[in-house]
Formats: C-alpha cells, sequence, structure tokens
C-alpha cells in the first residue's frame, strides 16, 4: 500500500488526508501542533461518518480511519512515495520545509506543494533534486471540490508531473496542468482579481458582503458567494495569500481594503473561528 506524507493538518492538509486514505493510500499526517492533529481526526471522523450515512463511501469509517497515523514530527518522510506540504502560506516556513524534505525523503519521492500563491521554482531553489518538486494545488474544502491544478515549476520534472496527475486522478479529482509557474498560479488570480472588486465594492458602501454573495449564486451561477468562499478558506489564509501576492509584485491582485485585517484583529477568522462574515453554529451551519 503506498505511503503519503501530508504535512499541515489544518483545513486543507485534513481534507487532502481524507481523502487520501478514501483512495486507499496509508497517510501520515504531520503538524508540529497537537490541538491541530487532534482537531482533524475529529473533523475527519466527523466528515467520514457523514459520507457513510449518505452511501457515499464502500468502507467503513473505522477502517478509513485506521490508515491515517497522526504525528508531530516527520522524521519517517524516507519510507513514503509521496509528500504534500499544506502548511501555512509562508515562503520561508515552506523553503525549510523544503530543505529538511529534500534531505531526508529518497531521491524518487515527489514533494508537492499545495500552496496558494508561491511560485514552485522559488520553494524548489537551492534543493539537491529541485526536478522533484510540483505544486499540487487542492481547493477547499477538499472532500468536496473537484478540481486540482498540477503546476509545473522552471525545473518540474516531467516524469514527476505526469505522476503528479496520476495521483490527483487517482483521489477522483480533475487535474488541470498549469504550465507557466506564475504566482498564484491559474484560479486564484482569476478569483483574487474578482475578491479584490468585491472587498472595494464593499468598502465603497456599493452594495453588502450578503448582497455580492447572493448575486454572485443567482446572477453567475456561482455555488458559493466570494464572501462565503473567504469564511470557508479562512480570513488568516486569505490574509496571508495577499500579502504573498502583494510581496511578488501581484499589486493588481490585492485590494487595498482593510476589512479582512480588521475582521483578523477581532478574532473573526471565518469557519474555524465559528465568525467571519458570517456566523455559525457549534456545527458548522450559517445563522
Ligand atoms: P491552516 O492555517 O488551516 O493550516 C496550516 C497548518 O500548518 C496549521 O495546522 C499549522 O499548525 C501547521 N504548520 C505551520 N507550520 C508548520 C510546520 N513548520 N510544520 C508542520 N506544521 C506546520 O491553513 P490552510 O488553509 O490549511 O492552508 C494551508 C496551505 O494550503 C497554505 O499554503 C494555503 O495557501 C494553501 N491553500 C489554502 C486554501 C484554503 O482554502 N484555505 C486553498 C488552497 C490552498
Amino acid at each position: 500500500m503506498k505511503k503519503i506524507m501530508i504535512i499541515g493538518a489544518g483545513f486543507m492538509g485534513t481534507g487532502i488526508a481524507q481523502i487520501c486514505a478514501q483512495s486507499g493510500y496509508r497517510v501520515h499526517l504531520v503538524d508540529n501542533s497537537e490541538p491541530a492533529l487532534q482537531k482533524a481526526r475529529t473533523q475527519i471522523s466527523h466528515s467520514l461518518h457523514k459520507l457513510f450515512a449518505k452511501g457515499q463511501l464502500a468502507e467503513h469509517p473505522p477502517a478509513i480511519l485506521e490508515r491515517i497515523h497522526l504525528g508531530q514530527d516527520y522524521g519517517d518522510a524516507a519510507q513514503m512515495h509521496w509528500i504534500i506540504e499544506a502548511v501555512v502560506e509562508d515562503e520561508s516556513t515552506k523553503r525549510n520545509l523544503f530543505k529538511n524534505l529534500d534531505r531526508l525523503a529518497a531521491e524518487s519521492v515527489p514533494l508537492a506543494t499545495n500552496t496558494s500563491s508561491i511560485p514552485i521554482t522559488r520553494l524548489a531553489a537551492g534543493l539537491r533534486f529541485p526536478e522533484r518538486v510540483l505544486g499540487l494545488h487542492f481547493f477547499g474544502p477538499v472532500p468536496l471540490m473537484g478540481l486540482v491544478e498540477v503546476v509545473r515549476g522552471d525545473k518540474t520534472g516531467t516524469a514527476v508531473f505526469e505522476k503528479g496527475i496520476s495521483l490527483v486522478k487517482s483521489l477522483g479529482k480533475k487535474p488541470v496542468g498549469v504550465s507557466r509557474d506564475i504566482p498564484g498560479f491559474v484560479m486564484n488570480r482569476i478569483f483574487s482579481a474578482a475578491f479584490r472588486e468585491c472587498l472595494e465594492l464593499v468598502d465603497a458602501g456599493v452594495a453588502s458582503f450578503k448582497d455580492i454573495d447572493e448575486g454572485m449564486r443567482l446572477g453567475y451561477g456561482w455555488n458559493v458567494g466570494p464572501f462565503e468562499i473567504a469564511d470557508n478558506a479562512g480570513i488568516d489564509t486569505f490574509l496571508n495569500v495577499s500579502r504573498s501576492l502583494r510581496s511578488l509584485g501581484e499589486h493588481h491582485l490585492v485590494s487595498d481594503s482593510k476589512i479582512l485585517e480588521d475582521l483578523a484583529a477581532d478574532g473573526r477568522l471565518g469557519r474555524k473561528t465559528g465568525r467571519g462574515f458570517y456566523s455559525y453554529d457549534a456545527d458548522g451551519r450559517k445563522k
């Protein structure tokens, strides 16, 4: 049975771990925070039981959970067939991690990043084997979203890119290849440009965030409005991605609005804290 290590057990890493285990892989989910690991286990168990009750799982949840091992260090990277990092969106954190993984993991093991904004080439710079680094940009909530961008850095090897496409297919997702390594890749650039305008319209008092969400659902067929997406993804993650895009020179994709900063300063990080643009009950339902 193939083993996949996922580093970062937050919103994205938890979802990636779940679908990998659901697809039959043995998963090592690593985070440097014990509470994050415990929350991940609870979240995965809850999600699997819900899917099972709806008849959408072929196996009983305990059999899937049994394939997930939780831990605080990535020392057993040498035994893995794939490593996917989904730690916080911070270039130096990700680069340090890849430097260590480059030393620990066998040369043949692909190192994937779930970064939303940082070019793969920058994360692979200075590694012994930069050809094994690629982007696997999942969308959240991972168990529900069908798309994964597979991103080629300047040095990503063709065999590694093809392995990425195969892995994504084996997880029941649709891979979309991104052949130029630019900040934010494709989908996040488009979303960021739209979201910048959404924030500025709210800031200028032209429309409320609720009306914009409803407008994008009813007028453009989005399943989820842009501010609902921000709450789902995490206001802190959105802020990190905005800072990252700005630092990479992509100013036109980022708003000067202080709305996100104000929410974060108030502890309103979205669903994860029960309040963001919207408020949520204990079961995560929008109030
Ligand atoms: P998150 O804040 O929910 O989780 C990040 C996790 O990383 C935390 O549990 C934290 O404890 C852990 N962590 C931080 N540094 C670590 C380290 N050095 N070693 C081990 N664990 C560490 O963030 P998230 O929303 O899951 O985002 C993770 C990555 O996925 C980011 O790069 C983000 O840009 C990207 N991403 C996020 C979304 C989204 O919708 N939130 C979508 C696509 C991609």
